[in-house]
């Protein structure tokens, strides 16, 4: 198939300090490059914006090497194969594949690249939310890591967002208590309505010792779990009311992503408690998607896990788009049409 645009392509050329601002990124037009042998050529048409790519942009030691200056902005994208020298990825195929926010990227088949099927989901974003990493996420930092017991409670921050929704629906499915913590009126009440927490709590405008007092008031038998997306207060408040051999599940912290890391005071609880705090990074379980996908898929399909996509129009609006993550904007998976 002869292909005569340009490839446009997100660049990262400094790196920010802080919230990432403009002059940190240039967009650029490309030659749409050609696959070698082996290789495959996607048109890429959705790309999940995570909070993770803020620390893609540092230049310091992750689970990922950083970002290199002047290269385009990595990310995960779903997109159609439009040519291919790799037998294994025909042409039309839909693929999920970590790759770039561009038009066009080449792929080799390696590494998070899947083939997957439209027709056998909701819609086929559904690959960048609960079918893909995200709901990978939830799965195994609920089960793997937390390990949650029918009767126990959980406390899930960033509870209405993409990974923080699914945790909690899924932690009400092995039978716990569910208490979400999430910024704002409107999301604590998608909180009790959407994704069945038993208490919803509005960290905003809360001091550190009104939050530690409004966990309590939620969970007067204390936390069995806490699954941690935010961090910073909200993780050290959490500390007080975890329970004895209690675990906190270390997911994210996104409310240092753009700061100085934020001094935790109640380490000791988990001296005290024989309490366990693991972190854990999806990669690390992205061989086992085989044991999440077939529950994660069928859960989708019969409605028992809601999932709500935040869709953004247009590669060139990367910028504002992410931002959203950090202001809370987003209403869901934060994704990116690119088409
Ligand atoms: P979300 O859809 O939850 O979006 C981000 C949300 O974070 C915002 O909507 C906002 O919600 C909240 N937030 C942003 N800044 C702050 C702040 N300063 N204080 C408190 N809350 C804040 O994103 P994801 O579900 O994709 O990611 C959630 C977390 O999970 C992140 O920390 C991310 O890095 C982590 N993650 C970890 C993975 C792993 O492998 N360990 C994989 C995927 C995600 P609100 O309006 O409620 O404040």
């Amino acid at each position: 198939m002869a292909v005569d645009r340009l490839n446009r392509s997100y660049k990262l050329v400094r790196r920010p300090q802080g919230m990432p601002a403009a002059q940190d990124f240039r967009l650029v037009e490309e030659a749409v490059p050609e696959p070698a042998e082996g290789q495959f050529l996607v048109r890429n048409h959705y790309a999940s914006l995570d909070p993770a790519m803020r620390g893609w942009m540092d230049d310091r030691p992750s689970y990922l090497p950083p970002i290199p200056l002047g290269a385009s902005m990595r990310a995960g994208t779903i997109g159609v194969i439009e040519k291919s020298r790799n037998a294994d990825f025909p042409v039309g195929r839909w693929v999920s594949s970590h790759n770039a926010i561009e038009d066009y990227s080449l792929c080799d088949g390696g590494g998070r690249t899947r083939l997957v099927d439209p027709d056998g989901v909701p819609s086929v974003t559904n690959y960048l939310s609960a079918i893909g990493t995200v709901g990978m996420t939830a799965y195994f930092g609920l089960l793997d890591v937390g390990r949650p017991k029918a009767g126990e409670t959980v406390l899930v921050s960033g509870a209405a967002g993409a990974v923080g929704s699914l945790v909690g629906q899924i932690a009400k499915m092995k039978g716990c208590r569910t208490i979400g913590i999430a910024g704002g009126a409107a999301k604590c009440a998608r909180l009790l309505r959407d994704y069945g927490y038993d208490v919803a709590i509005d960290y905003r405008g809360k001091s550190y010792p009104e939050l530690i007092a409004a966990i309590g008031e939620a969970a007067p038998d204390g936390v069995d779990l806490q699954f941690e997306n935010v961090g910073g207060a909200i993780l050290d408040a959490g500390l007080v009311t975890l329970n004895p051999y209690g675990r906190i599940v270390l997911c994210g912290l996104i409310s240092q992503y753009n700061s100085e890391p934020y001094p935790l005071r109640n380490v000791w609880q988990l001296i005290a408690k024989g309490a366990r705090m693991e972190g854990f990074i999806m990669t690390h379980f992205f061989h086992r998607g085989a044991e999440a996908l077939p529950d994660l898929t069928a859960w989708v399909g019969q409605g028992k896990l809601r999932v709500d996509e935040h869709i953004e129009q247009g590669l060139e609006n990367f910028l504002p788009a992410f931002l959203r993550l950090f202001e809370g904007t987003n209403e869901g998976k934060m994704i990116l049409k690119l088409t």
